[in-house]
């Protein structure tokens, strides 16, 4: 069910300077690069073997990264796990007690169904269910 680490999310104040520096340091461009409407989120992600690494920079004020860079400044936001239904794990989860932020997926960076479930139900952590376009 679980396929592999999709990616890790990370937020920034400047994806300008995080695409600077891993030029400099790794010699490496981000594999994508694109806005994602439904978050407010201008996504970049720098490939790593199987998974990427995702740089979360806020593109308005009442992003949902925005509240979370005033709060907590940059660092570790989530981790995304790959599955073949993204629907499937999320009504089993929730039958077993799990809370969930997305009753449903939407639509995220690459073209991907994704859905958050609540850190307090996955030991502090904000996960996200990822499925292939
Ligand atoms: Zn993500």
């Amino acid at each position: 069910m679980l396929k592999k680490i999709d990616h890790v999310g990370v937020v920034v104040h400047s994806l300008a300077e995080v695409k600077a520096m891993y030029k400099a340091l790794f010699d490496l461009e981000p594999v994508f690069e694109e806005v994602v409407e439904s978050q407010k989120v201008r996504v970049a992600g720098f490939s790593v073997g199987e998974s990427n690494i995702e740089y979360l920079e806020p593109t308005a004020d009442d992003s949902p990264i925005a509240k979370f860079l005033e709060k907590r400044g940059e660092g570790m936001h989530h981790i995304a796990l790959s599955v073949d239904d993204v629907q499937g794990t999320l009504n089993r989860m929730k039958d077993e007690g799990v809370r969930l932020i997305d009753e449903s997926p939407k639509i995220g960076a690459e073209g991907k169904k994704i859905a958050f479930v609540h850190p307090k139900s996955m030991n502090g952590i904000l996960l996200e269910l990822s499925q292939e376009a």
